[in-house]
Order: C-alpha cells, then structure tokens, then sequence
C-alpha cells in the first residue's frame, strides 16, 4: 500500500505498531462511557449512534450518547464532552465536529482519569488522544480517484475526461485525507493531460464544502456548470467525496438539463444504492459501521480490563504525537459489485435486488 504524497497530518510510510500503551488498572465493568458524535451529516452517524447505545448495553457498560447540534455544532460537542467528564465516563468515544476545537476537552478528560477514543475522525493537536479507530481513509479516497477513472473510461473508452473535484468540509481531518488519497490516483492523470479539471479548481481549499452540507454542494455545482459548461463543453465526471453530496450534484446537474457525469461517494447511504442501481451515482464505498463500533466497543472492553487495545496503523500524527491507530478495510461499490459488498447487510442487500 503506497502512503506517499499524503498530508502532513498523516506521515508517509506504513507499519504495525502492534499495540498501544495499556493502563495495569482498567476500570469497573460497569462504568460510563461516554459516545460524543458530531451533527448527522449523514446516515452512517445515525447508525452509529444507536449501535453504540444498544452495544455498549449488551457489554455491560453505562452509556451517554449524544450528538452535536444542526448549527452550534463546536460548542455543543464541547460541552457535551465535558459534561461526560464531570459524569466520571472512565472512556470517551469522540466523532469529532471540528478537530482542532477539542484540545481543552480532551485534555480535561485525560486528567479526570478517562481514556479518550477518536472515532472515525482524528482530533489534532492534543497529545491525550489514546486511540483512533477508523476505515483507512487514505484508502477510501485511492478507491473513489480509481472509480472516477475506471468510470469514465467505460463510459467514453478514450479521453481526454474532463472533470470536477470536490473535498469535505475544512474542519474534518478526513476531508483532506479522502482529497489527497484521491488525487494520489488522479494527480498523474492530470498531468498527462489525460484528465483536465475543465474550471481549473484543484485545490483542497477551491472545492472544500463547508460542514459536509448538500446545499453547499449544490451550489458550488450550479456555479461551475454556469461558469464552465455552457458552451456545450461536456462534463465527463465528478470527484465526490461521500453520498449526501454526490446526490446534490447530480440534482444540480439534472436541473441544468445536462447529462449525469460518472460521480463517485461514500457511506452507502440508502438513497445513493437505489441510485447506483438506478444506473445514476456511479459509486460509492461501503464502511460497514457494524463494524467500526463494535471494534471500538472491542477497544473499550480492553481498556476496561486494563490491556492495551489492538492497534495496527502508525501513520496519524494530529500534530502532537502519531496517535496509535486501528484501522479497517474500505471497500469501493459499484452496480456490478453491489449485490456481492452488501451480501451480509440485509437492509442495503434487499435494494440490489
Ligand atoms: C466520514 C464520512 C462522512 C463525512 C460526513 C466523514 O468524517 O468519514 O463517512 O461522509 O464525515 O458525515
């Protein structure tokens, strides 16, 4: 697995670093754990909420689980993390809302004697995060760059492809990796020319979309298809990042009367299958959150027994230390592939039917 031309908030080279510092104690069997997940932005935190409500019980644990809001997002999430603190959560599960905003938070609970798991997102800048779990998210971008050009190239066998990029939102760590991961694939395309970025906005910052919003997906797509694809000029693709907003642009699209572009995602959302198999999206990744939660739930029980939970990635340095990592397998879904990636996930395998 190539790690090279990442950004600096995850170092070149990969490696296991086995495992991470334990604690000799652990904690009481039934102590609180705290669940700190960011606004629902899309389906997968949804999931994850519940998943971790119901598993947590069924190991015995005392759960609080909370979201941050639509709007005052930082704020609510930092008093909700710091509220679990007070509570006395011996661990504290943290989806980031923005991850350069926690700092104090995080830093509260490692004194307050809690260990501190970020989930899903990397929260920078503190070296009291003890872990971080999450889908290899280099990896998840590396799939979607190759879906974009595998996509093109069935569709429209010789290029040059012209094509859009858009990134997550600036406070996600994960915006910036999906981006580089992607542009790993992409970038030597670009520079053969093979692959030309018809407004010229390539990047991180030019396509950024504020808070993983739809609407500000939408509008972005409206205002390169008005400023660069009016002359008949023709759209062969679209880099997206997950699903909420590849269904934005493709509304954007089909409001301009334009045919669909190959557009990829991620989560799996249900609206983004039924279009796959409606022959619309083009792609998207399966990140099964079954999955994630009870590997973290996994790293709790460790914790709680005072072992150090297992680790397999040293690559996400937040800027204060290379947070010892534990990360899962993405997979890219197609509609040639779909039955087959959702086989063991009744709910999405009942719409490859
Ligand atoms: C997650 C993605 C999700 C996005 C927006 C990211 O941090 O990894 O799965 O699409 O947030 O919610």
């Amino acid at each position: 697995l190539a790690l090279t031309g990442c950004s600096n908030d995850r170092e070149g080279g990969s490696g296991d670093s086995g495992s991470g510092s334990g604690d000799a104690k652990g904690f009481a069997k039934d102590a609180l754990i705290g669940v700190a997940l960011p606004s629902k932005t899309s389906e997968n935190w949804v999931l994850a909420g519940d998943l971790f409500t119901n598993g947590l019980k069924t190991a015995g644990f005392q759960s609080d689980v909370q979201y941050a809001g639509a709007s005052t997002t930082v704020a609510d999430q930092q008093a909700q993390i710091t509220a679990m603190v007070t509570k006395g959560a011996k661990v504290i599960v943290i989806g980031a809302t923005d991850a350069a905003q926690l700092t104090t938070q995080v830093d509260a609970a490692h004194a307050a004697g809690a260990k501190v798991i970020a989930y899903d997102r990397l929260i920078k800048n503190t070296a009291n995060v003890d872990y971080y779990i999450a889908f290899d998210n280099f990896k998840v971008g590396q799939l979607q760059g190759q879906a974009l050009l595998d996509g093109m190239k069935a569709k429209k066998p010789t290029g040059p492809w012209t094509i859009e990029l858009f990134s997550g939102s600036p406070d996600d760590n994960n915006a910036g990796v999906f981006f580089d991961g992607a542009m790993d694939v992409l970038k030597p395309a670009i520079d053969k020319g093979d692959v030309i970025v018809g407004s010229g906005q390539k990047d991180v910052k030019q396509t950024a979309i504020q808070g993983w919003k739809a609407e500000g997906a939408q509008s972005r797509m409206d205002s390169l298809l008005n400023s660069t694809y009016t002359s008949g000029k023709t759209l062969d693709g679209v880099l997206s990042p997950n699903d909420t907003l590849a269904r934005a642009i493709i509304t954007s699209v089909k409001a301009a009367g334009k045919p669909i572009p190959v557009v990829t995602g991620q989560d799996s959302e249900v609206e983004s299958v039924k279009s796959i198999m409606a022959g619309e999206q083009y792609s998207t990744i399966n990140k099964d959150t079954r999955n994630l939660v009870s590997e973290t739930i996994k790293m709790v029980q460790s914790l709680q027994t005072g072992a150090a939970p297992q680790t397999n990635n040293d690559t996400y340095n937040n800027g204060a230390k290379v947070v010892p990592a534990y990360l899962l397998n993405p997979v890219i879904v197609t509609k040639a592939n779909a039955a087959e990636a959702y086989a063991n996930d009744p709910k999405l395998s009942a719409l490859t039917k």
